[in-house]
């Protein structure tokens, strides 16, 4: 057994919850040297360990002296960068992951960092504007739009006083690209974020995390005090929100930022015009900020010229999570399809059962049938199937899930998230609950069940079930265009998705039977 040697364990989050800790601790009282790494993002293997670029995962406590004896074969999984898993991908903005001690400038360096904010500074605005046009680039966090135009937009409003403000408020579900990059690679935000700055003239920023990732706010802290000096003048700091969904969407995370209630607020003004304490603001996701170094160290026009499809430029990292065989990050070119991404990358369910949905794009995306799978991971190939990429999570279902039950779930979710400022959404969400209870109980109520069970059949106040889904479309297409914001104006998407796609889920019966007996 060797001593002094360098053993490499991820001090993401999730592999700590997984008793990454212990794992260091282990190998350092027999003398090794541990360097807590980013994830590589092979969820599944955590927690890993690395030595020598060869993986063993996931690892426990009993494993480590076969490790340092060069065994533990069946958790061997050879060359980590070999890994189909890996190699398979196309790591821009997760070029570092696994590689680097996150908050080590010295790391950052050594790999490239701050070779975009040198050249930034070199260039100037107007050619940094250029370059973020030129690639392509569009909102990561869902909503898709070009970076380039609201950083023109930005840059091109009156006022002294200007803002950079990153949304860090990851609240889908089975997402987690975001505390990826800022517990694995901090430095990367700030810079994208410091580029922002040089481009439309912000020497302030902001970063808002909900505070349900202390890791992820700990880190930007320790790293934002360490490149203090590297990215003056401009100044960032962090702000912790309480965790509200509705704070993900950028003018209710503004007015949270402001310390007001976390509220959205009508559009227009823009942010871009008037966002943050009333000044020119650029509000962008992390990844959209994160993805902007590369961008600024390649030229704008490499991204456009060679990855993506048709008006989606670029990588996504997309998160495969639910009951998935292989979960974890996978960044790629747009243009993968959805059958590939599940059964070829992510091996197909964990429990062995078929795929039976995915769902795309958070609680709020819809649910896509195997039947859909040859659908291209793409912003305008989703809209036509009714659908939306959001934040590039994947949320996998077998053959056991309720479809039913999952359309009231998001009807609930709504319900308890909504800010309240709006009638579809604050009323909708709630009356789309009942309606969702009527269908699957046949049209009837069903506490009305539970009082007269011989009663279970007859339709209520006349309505039969197929009326129920009838006022359950009315509702959702309400919500969908009189909602004030994506909250209650998505929200359809997973209902809708689940009663066309299983209706049987919702009551017994396939459509055609459901209007038959009508
Ligand atoms: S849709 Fe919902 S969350 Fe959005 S503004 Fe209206 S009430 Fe608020």
């Amino acid at each position: 057994m060797s001593e002094q040697r360098l053993v490499k364990i991820s001090d993401d989050a999730l592999a700590r919850a997984l008793g990454a800790d212990k794992l260091t601790a282990a190998f350092e009282k027999k003398g090794c040297e541990v360097h807590r790494t980013s994830s590589w993002g092979m969820q599944w293997l955590e927690p890993m360990v690395e030595i020598d670029g060869i993986g063993w995962g996931p690892a426990t406590l009993e494993d480590v002296d076969d490790i340092l004896d060069g065994g533990a074969d069946e958790i061997c999984i050879g060359r980590i960068d070999a890994h189909p898993f890996i190699s398979r991908q196309q790591r821009l903005t997760f070029a570092r992951a696994g590689k680097t001690r996150p908050t080590s400038m010295e790391d950052y360096e050594a790999t490239g960092g701050w070779a975009g904010l040198r050249r930034a500074k070199e260039i100037g605005s107007e050619a940094i504007l250029a370059e973020v046009t030129q690639s392509g680039l569009r909102g990561r966090g869902g909503a898709g739009f070009p970076a380039g135009i609201k950083w023109q937009t930005v840059a091109r409003a009156p006022g002294a006083q200007k803002y950079i403000v990153c949304n860090a408020d990851e609240g889908d579900s089975g997402t987690f690209a975001d505390r990826m990059v800022m517990e694995g690679d901090p430095f990367l935000l700030i810079e994208g974020m410091a580029i922002a700055g040089a481009a439309v003239g912000a020497d302030q920023g902001y970063i808002y995390i909900r505070s349900e990732y202390p890791d992820a706010i700990r880190k930007m802290n320790e790293a934002l005090e360490k490149c203090r000096d590297t990215i003056a003048p401009f100044r960032c700091e962090v702000r912790v929100g309480a965790g509200a969904y509705v704070c993900g969407e950028e003018t209710s995370l503004l007015n949270s930022l402001e310390g007001k209630r976390g509220e959205v607020r009508a559009k227009p003004p823009l942010p871009a015009l008037e966002g943050a304490f009333g000044k020119p603001t650029v509000v962008n996701n992390v990844l959209t900020l994160a993805a902007v170094p590369h961008i600024l160290t390649e030229g704008g026009s490499s991204l456009y010229d060679s990855l993506g499809i048709e008006r989606s430029k670029g990588t996504m990292p997309i998160q495969l999570a639910g009951n998935i065989k292989h979960g974890g990050l996978f960044e790629i070119a747009f243009g993968i399809t959805l059958g590939e991404l599940v059964y070829e990358i992510g091996g197909g369910t964990e429990s062995g059962r078929p795929v039976k949905a995915v769902q795309v794009g958070g609680p709020l995306g819809a649910y896509i049938h195997p039947d859909q799978f040859d659908i291209k991971f793409d912003y305008e190939e989703y809209t036509a199937a009714d659908a939306l990429i959001g934040h590039g999570g994947i949320t996998v279902f077998d053959d056991t899930a309720d479809m039913g039950a999952m359309a009231r779930f998001a009807m609930e979710f709504c319900a308890a998230e909504s800010c309240g400022k709006c009638t579809p959404c604050r009323i909708g969400a709630t009356r789309g609950v009942e309606i969702i209870d009527r269908i699957r109980a046949g049209g009837r109520a069903p506490d009305e069940i539970e009082r007269a069970p011989q009663m279970h059949n007859a339709p209520r106040h006349g309505r039969s079930a197929g009326d129920e889904i009838g006022l359950l479309t009315d509702l959702c297409e309400t919500m969908k265009f009189g909602s004030l914001c994506a909250l209650g104006g998505f929200t359809p998407y997973p209902v809708m998705s689940a009663l066309k796609n299983w209706p049987k889920d919702f009551t017994g019966k396939t459509s055609a039977e459901t209007e038959t007996a009508e």
